[in-house]
């Protein structure tokens, strides 16, 4: 009871939690941040979830990057050489160190500021690029730049305000290049225009992807939650099906599912099945003389006592009902299951639990009726327990406390 009634506290808790995570995010529509621990968790999350997107667009970047340089030629023929030098002798190092990086987690922590990093490093040697060659290629150059800023800030899962930080150091970068041009065409006032425009674009989607991330982080936190308290609801009814409420050692129910288990297992094998059933001596008159109270309380020492001596993997021991206790046996013959027997009648005696209405001793005793058989097809599990319980009957007639083997 007081298992259920834990349980019931817990899911409740998890209910409080679970309004509290959808309290603080949802309530907010502009929020983008968890409250305390949560917010790390959620980084540590998204770094977890992008490692390897990441590196596969490192991957692909490098290699287009190296293969532009084709493009510088096919440009700038022998004027080359400056454009060359950024290219290969700062931005690729640069990349291939972020690369190195990503690829033996040694940021793993740090993942978005790889990517800002990366992202800002490639625009500013692009714009280094841009003003080393003339007027009309660094054009070009200014919208490859664009382009980079646009699908960088788009496609890599980047949080708002990284890609804030990011558009606004661009844009920067963009205005200190491009303003000192001496030829300062309007098509350079429109290139600084249509930048704010891409960088606005980005952090409105970016905005809108980061919001839908910590959503969906917070569903998978609460369908994990809800997976932890059905799991423990499983168990609790597992117990409930299974175990004696009185004494904690299994019930009739599961006692019957295991009995008939072992017993086709046998039978395919070929080995024997022993079956011990107890019996409290004299029992109505401990109820009658200290009260059913009391009862309970001697019958759950005889189960822990019965329980404390079946330690074998694959013994069980179980409340049959009443003051009855059964006792599986796999793989015992009657001789060994006989031994085992006369130990369970010397534990509960040893128990020294007083009886003042038993005849035969002072103290609490039971009587144990043994059985076992190999099972085929000349016998049935009721044989079985049919054997067990004429011992039992046997040993109460013969003057109780004692083991009788059918
Ligand atoms: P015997 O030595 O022949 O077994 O005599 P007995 O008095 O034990 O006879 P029997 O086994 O028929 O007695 C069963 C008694 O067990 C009857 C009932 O009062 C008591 N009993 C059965 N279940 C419970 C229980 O859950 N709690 C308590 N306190 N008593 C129970
Ligand atoms: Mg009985
Ligand atoms: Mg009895």
């Amino acid at each position: 009871m007081t298992e259920a009634l834990e349980t019931k506290n817990e899911v409740e808790a998890d209910g409080q939690v679970k309004s509290e995570l959808e309290g603080h995010f949802y309530r907010n529509r502009l929020r983008l941040y968890f409250a305390g621990e949560m917010e790390a968790r959620y980084r540590r999350y998204c770094a977890r979830r992008d490692r390897r997107y990441v590196r596969n667009l490192l991957n692909i970047l490098i290699a287009l990057y190296v293969l532009y340089g084709a493009c510088d030629w096919f440009l700038l023929q022998h004027e080359v050489g400056p454009v060359w030098l950024i290219r290969y002798g700062f931005a690729l190092p640069g990349l291939i160190l972020l690369w190195l990086l990503t690829r033996f987690n040694l940021a793993h922590r740090h993942l978005e500021k790889v990517v800002v990093v990366g992202l800002l490093w490639l625009a500013l040697t692009t714009l280094v690029m841009a003003r080393s060659v003339p007027v009309p290629v660094m054009n070009l150059y200014l919208t490859s730049v664009l382009a980079i800023v646009m699908a960088g800030l788009t496609i890599t899962r980047l949080r708002f305000w990284h890609t804030v930080f990011t558009g606004v150091v661009y844009l920067l970068a963009t205005a200190c290049v491009v303003l000192p041009v001496e030829q300062n065409s309007r098509y350079l006032i429109y290139y600084l225009l249509l930048s704010v425009g891409v960088v606005l674009f980005c952090c409105v989607a970016q905005y809108s992807a980061d919001r839908s991330g910590r959503r969906e982080f917070l569903q998978k936190i609460i369908i994990h939650r809800k997976n932890l308290q059905l799991r423990k609801v499983n168990l609790y009814l597992r117990d409930l099906a299974e175990i004696d409420a009185l004494t904690g050692i299994a019930n009739r129910r599961y006692f019957d599912a295991v009995l008939d288990e072992e017993w086709r297992r046998a039978r395919r094998r070929k080995y024997s099945v022993a079956l011990l059933m107890c019996d409290i001596d004299f029992f109505k008159s401990y109820n009658d003389l200290l009260g059913h109270v009391q009862g309970d309380v001697c019958i759950r020492q005889v189960a822990q006592a019965i329980r404390q001596q079946v330690r074998r993997p694959g013994d069980l021991a179980a409340r049959y009902g009443g003051e009855e206790f059964a006792v599986i046996l796999p793989a015992l013959d009657a001789l060994e299951a006989q031994q085992l027997a006369q130990s369970l009648c010397d534990a509960v005696r040893n128990l020294q639990i007083p009886h003042p209405g038993s005849k035969v001793q002072p103290v609490v005793t039971i009587s144990v009726g043994v059985s076992a058989l190999v099972p085929d097809d000349s016998n049935d599990l009721k044989q079985l327990i049919n054997a067990a319980d004429e011992a039992l009957y046997r040993a109460k007639h013969e003057g109780r406390d004692r083991v009788c083997v059918h």
